[in-house]
């Protein structure tokens, strides 16, 4: 075997692919793991809301729309990937969410596999990952086994809402968060409870991220090599079409080769998905892993909207991201259909509030909305829809997209915003009005679904075990596999999937 052969060759090291290196690590394998970013540099800027806003981190190409305008997406290329911004707030999927789903404007199709199949996995995960939450809150939450810690404690004016909101018979809950934060001991804890922490990498590196949790371990083993600044760019296969025999890879501007055994691609479900339409051959004409045709197809991204709740009562708060709810999940008496979450976001700064009205507009004013408001973050499934979809031309990425679902979310918008109202007199006459806004095609965070799995070949892209149904050694562990995208934060479900993916791999490999 030459330098350049691998047993297994993992791209990307976001929620799927440093899970899985971190899984595959211990087997002695010979495993390779190519990363197009670098690390994260750690420095006091992480924490700076006008360097970070500004897009100093944002080091993704531009992407297009179908009028070809160009979107500058909130994509990071770095060891961890995504995660290294993320909020931390990892969630299980709902059992309904893996059973076929009748929404106002669609269906949610039905997965091969059940909640039961993922619930070991998701165990691990939560572990691997450090959760803090507490169970038997959220009414939609799967029963289980505790969390590995307790739940993340409100501050006292979410705490204020959290009990307004149990008083009117709804079901606040803690959200479950991967931060390292030890509530006991002050001197034992990681994290310090900041103000920058959604939206933010952290400082301390006290975030339970991909990079943090899975990747550093893992290179630790000497079997495992991670490579930085490289980025794969196309995949080649045999005469016969059936295995990958080569990942090729720029370096320096330099194409370089690797080989390996198994070839496992975590890059996101947008650049998982681009890169077998680019790797198409005599053999795959329409793109790697493709004779379905559905590869780039069913783009799901989730329906995110802002609530904010603006207040005469200042919110004092510094980690906000603590409360979540999940009453209109399902939907409610007179609207038989799913609605979606709802959870507090990350502190929004006046860099924020300022970058969003004109110029002229006095700093004390950007301050005063920053310190007298709530915001809140409402998720409604995205439906999926052959037409919104991912594709190459002319060598850039495109995402043709056209929003559906939108009753579902325009209604969970004014219920969330009327649940509020009826708890503000709680709050010692408090005037508060309320702003909501939707977010636009760019908002990429929760994107999945370009490689759907399932069992037919003809409908599905990827088998029960994420591995292509076209290509014997090629599978996909990002969010490229989920059917249906759930109104839930994605990165359990694929962390979780990592884990069963790489149970398949070790049997593979033995
Ligand atoms: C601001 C923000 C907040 C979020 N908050 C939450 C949250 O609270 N809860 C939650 O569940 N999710 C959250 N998410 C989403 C979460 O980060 C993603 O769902 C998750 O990271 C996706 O994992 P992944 O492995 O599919 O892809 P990624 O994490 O995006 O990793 C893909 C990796 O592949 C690499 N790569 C891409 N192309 C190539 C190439 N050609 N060659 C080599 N490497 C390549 C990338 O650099 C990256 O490291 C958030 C995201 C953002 C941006
Ligand atoms: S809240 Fe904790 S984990 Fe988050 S950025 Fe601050 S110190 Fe890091």
């Amino acid at each position: 075997m030459n330098d350049n052969h691998y047993d297994v060759i993992i791209v990307g090291t976001g929620a799927g692919g440093a899970t899985l290196a971190y899984q595959l690590a211990p087997s002695g394998k010979k495993i390779l793991v190519l990363e197009r970013g670098n690390f994260l540099p750690r420095e006091k800027a992480n924490w700076n809301p006008q360097h970070v806003l500004q897009g100093a981190y944002r080091n993704a190409e531009a992407w297009y729309d179908k009028q070809g305008k160009s979107i500058n997406t909130n994509v990071h290329y770095y060891v961890g990937g995504n995660t290294k911004f993320y909020g931390g707030a990892l969630f299980r999927f709902r059992e309904r969410d893996f059973e076929q789903v009748t929404h106002s404007d669609g269906v949610s199709p039905e997965w091969i596999l059940k909640y039961r199949d993922f619930a070991p996995y998701y165990t691990q995960a939560e572990k691997l990952y450090e959760v803090h939450g507490q169970r038997g809150l959220d009414p939609t939450e799967p029963e289980q086994e505790a969390y590995p810690f307790p739940a993340i404690t409100h501050e006292p004016h979410i705490q204020a809402i959290y009990e307004g909101l149990k008083d009117k018979n709804f079901h606040p809950f803690y959200l479950p968060l991967s931060i390292k934060l030890n509530q006991t001991n002050a001197l034992l804890s990681a994290c310090i409870r900041c103000d920058t922490c959604d939206g933010f990498p952290c400082f301390l590196n006290a975030k339970a991220d991909a990079d943090i949790n899975c990747m550093r371990p893992a290179v630790t083993s000497s079997n495992v090599t991670l490579m930085t600044q490289a980025k794969v760019t196309c995949l080649h296969t045999s005469a016969s079409g059936k295995e990958v025999t080569g990942v090729e890879v720029e370096v320096a501007g330099q194409q370089q080769i690797y080989k390996a055994n198994i070839v496992v691609l975590a890059m996101g479900a947008v650049n998982s998905a681009i890169l077998l339409l680019k790797s198409a051959s005599d053999q795959h004409p329409n793109g790697l892993a493709n004779s379905s045709g559905l590869v780039g197809r069913n783009y799901m991204a989730h329906k995110f909207g802002v609530v904010l709740a603006l207040s005469t009562l200042a919110n004092p708060t510094v980690f906000q991201k603590t409360m979540g709810f999940n009453d209109f999940y399902w939907g409610e008496q007179d609207f038989p259909y799913p609605m979606g979450s709802v959870q507090s976001l990350g502190n929004i700064h006046s860099e924020r509030i300022l970058a969003s009205v004109p110029a002229f507009t006095p700093r004390w004013i950007g301050e005063t909305i920053a310190n007298h408001c709530v915001p809140w973050l409402l998720i409604t499934e995205d439906l999926p829809n052959l037409n919104n979809r991912v594709s190459l031309k002319q060598e850039k990425i495109h995402l043709d997209y056209t929003p559906n679902n939108e009753k579902a979310f325009n209604r969970l918008i004014k219920r969330w915003i009327a649940a509020l109202k009826s708890i503000d007199s709680y709050k010692s006459k408090q005037i508060s009005i309320y702003h909501a806004e939707k977010m636009s095609i760019k908002e990429v965070a929760h994107q999945c679904g370009t490689c759907k799995f399932g069992e037919d070949p003809q409908t599905s892209v990827l088998d029960i075990n994420c591995r292509a149904h076209d290509v014997d050694n090629l599978y996909v562990v990002d969010s490229s596999f989920f059917p249906s995208s759930t109104a839930i934060n994605p990165s359990l479900t694929i962390m979780a999937n990592a884990l069963r993916v790489g149970e398949h791999l070790l049997t593979r490999l033995k």
